[in-house]
């Protein structure tokens, strides 16, 4: 069963990736580093509702 999130930049807050996890094997919120086109660069983007 995969659920659909928003991971959103840390630096800047804005939601620039849907993706979908899988609950089973991330059960808290997931991090990534991502490319972020407001910073222009690549920054932590973490998981929101
Ligand atoms: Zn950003």
């Amino acid at each position: 069963m995969r659920t659909r999130i928003t991971l959103a930049c840390t630096d800047c807050k804005n939601r620039n990736y849907d993706t979908t996890k899988d609950k089973k094997t991330h059960p808290d919120r997931v991090e990534m580093k991502k490319y972020c086109p407001f910073c222009k660069k690549h920054t932590l983007h973490k998981e929101t509702k």
